[in-house]
């Protein structure tokens, strides 16, 4: 029965591959063959045999299928992951080595990066020019610049007193070493540049990682796996099980021999996830929820605001858990402003990830439009009024229109809770004083924008925002160098720049007796 339901999907993935003529011919190959495990450095089946489909949110096709794994697959992946950490060469492997093979796995990721964003485009809908030249393009990026950090982990001489036994004398040291086995779990609105932002640093510091990718978008996870074993990675050091969260990601989550949990998903799941970590003390860092504010000065470049402000919400179809999504705007200038942004709303291009003019593509599944159409609907009822969109698109794919609400209260749901599509909601402000009051009326605190020329005014808002990143004419720019991560109920931890490679060491004091 199995086989032949994996005999029928392998044919189903054959014409659908065809059906994609343009696509390249190993990503055509890549999709033909469903995909497995990747366990010790060997592709294996689910222990349970189970599948799932993968779906192309612009057709609503099965594009693959994925090994379901869970409980028992995470066990020997964790064990694998274990066995390179404690006896392996990885751990111990000279930090020159260990930067030449995450530069070598860069340079595969530059050399395949066509391909990958092409992957990408068809797993999650996103634009292939944006997959190409922002997902892609930003992971190399990272990858290189994690490279350059095994061999800067520098320790510190201390400068004891040791006064407590009195007559001896110390020297002191404190050294930096590797967590140990890393979970990932992660999210399906970047799922390439996810993994990067957990594997590379973890990597860079000397651990071994088991990721589990979502479930609607497992597939750049799994040619990453591939990469990585071009690269030369010894076996164990990466491993993918690819799977449900309820499965496979709450045995990984859980397990007793993980020493440290890296989480990018839903404040819901990440709550879930601390509790679980907690078996064992973890370590953890969760990159959660936003409900991002970008706050219009009257002073602002009007240009610059309204198509910054657009973008801010509508790159990547709003599913970017930094998007603008709630919009300020001062008095004085919002009906301008408001009616900008809904003009670029309507005149953007809807159209599968593959179409290279298509500027708004499918949700990442039906579950998702639904859950932004049930916001939608919402926010009309209660009287927020929608000056473009609102609506699904008659489709198979998962299309909704680019939506920009006025009239809203700050106790409605679009206001309050985070949609995770494209979906921005303006309120205008009379006051300067009041706006980071307003602005911080949110369980969230990921990241904001400001958008104006005083600078003094700049300087006196950005303080008072609760958000991990505060940008000022200018919204969703990332960098390798900048940490990333939330306050309140955003997260815990960052990710990139330093803080991201100390997130996945230990500090160890050494004090010696030099009397003795
Ligand atoms: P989600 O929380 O539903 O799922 C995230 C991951 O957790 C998936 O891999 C899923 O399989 C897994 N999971 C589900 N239940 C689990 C459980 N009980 N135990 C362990 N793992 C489990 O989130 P999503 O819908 O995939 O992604 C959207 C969310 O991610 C949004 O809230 C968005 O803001 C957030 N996000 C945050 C950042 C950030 O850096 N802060 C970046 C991207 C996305």
């Amino acid at each position: 029965m199995e086989s032949a339901r994996a005999a029928a999907q392998t044919l189903a993935c054959a014409r659908l591959a065809n059906d994609l003529g343009g696509i390249t011919a190993s990503n055509a190959a890549f999709l033909k063959s469903p995909r497995q495990l990747l366990i010790d450095g060997r592709w294996v089946p689910a222990a349970s045999g189970e599948r799932f489909e993968v779906r192309d949110p612009s057709s609503d096709t099965v594009l693959t299928s994925c090994a379901a794994g869970d409980a028992a697959d995470v066990d020997s992946a964790v064990a694998a992951a274990r066995r390179a950490f404690d006896g392996g060469d990885w751990p111990r492997m000279k930090p020159c080595e260990r930067e030449k093979l995450l530069h070598r796995l860069a340079d595969l990721i530059e050399q395949h990066a066509d391909e990958l964003a092409e992957l990408e485009a068809i797993d999650n809908g996103k634009s292939v020019l944006m997959a190409r030249h922002v997902d892609i393009k930003h992971a190399i990026e990272v990858w290189r610049y994690m490279a350059g950090w095994p061999t800067k982990l520098e320790g510190k001489t201390l400068p004891i007193s040791g006064t407590l036994v009195p007559g001896q004398q110390y020297a002191a040291f404190s050294t930096r070493e590797p967590i140990g086995v890393v979970g990932a779990v992660i999210a399906w609105n970047f799922p390439f540049l996810l993994a990067t932002w957990k594997c590379a640093p973890a990597r860079a510091a000397g651990c071994t990682v088991v990721l589990k990718p979502a479930e609607e978008t497992p597939l750049s996870a799994l040619r990453l796996g591939e990469l990585i074993m071009e690269a030369g990675f010894p076996k164990g050091v990466f491993n993918v099980v690819t799977g449900l969260g309820a499965t496979a990601g709450a045995a990984l989550v859980a397990h007793p021999e993980v020493d440290k949990v890296t989480f990018t998903g839903s404040t819901e799941v990440g709550r879930l996830v601390v509790r679980a970590a907690a078996g064992n003390m973890k370590k953890v860092t969760v990159e959660l929820g936003g409900k991002s504010p970008a706050i219009v000065l009257e002073d602002a470049n009007l240009d610059l605001a309204i198509a910054g402000a657009a973008s801010a919400i509508f790159f990547t179809q709003g599913q970017v858990c930094c998007a603008g999504a709630r919009l300020y705007v001062a008095r004085k200038i919002f009906d301008r402003v408001v009616a900008g942004v809904a003009l670029q709303a309507k005149s953007l291009k809807l159209g599968p990830g593959l179409d290279p003019g298509a500027q708004i593509g499918p949700l990442v599944s039906a579950v998702q439009r639904e859950r932004v159409m049930k916001y939608i609907g919402s926010g009309l009822q209660r009287g927020a009024r929608a000056l473009a969109g609102g609506k699904a698109v008659e489709s198979r794919g998962y299309y909704v229109e680019p939506t920009v609400f006025t009239n809203a209260s700050a106790d409605m749901e679009i206001v309050q809770e985070e949609i995770f599509g494209p979906v921005v909601v303006a309120q205008p402000f009379d006051d300067f004083d009041e706006i980071a009051k307003m602005a911080n009326d949110s369980i969230y605190g990921l990241a904001a924008s400001i958008w104006s020329r005083d600078i003094s005014r700049v300087f006196q808002l950005a303080p008072k925002l609760r958000a991990g990143t505060v940008w000022v004419n200018c919204h969703n720019v990332l960098d390798p160098t900048m940490p990333f991560g939330g306050y309140k109920q955003s997260g815990w931890g960052r990710e990139l720049g330093g803080e991201a490679v100390y997130s996945y060491l230990e500090s160890k004091s050494l004090c010696i007796n030099i009397a003795g």
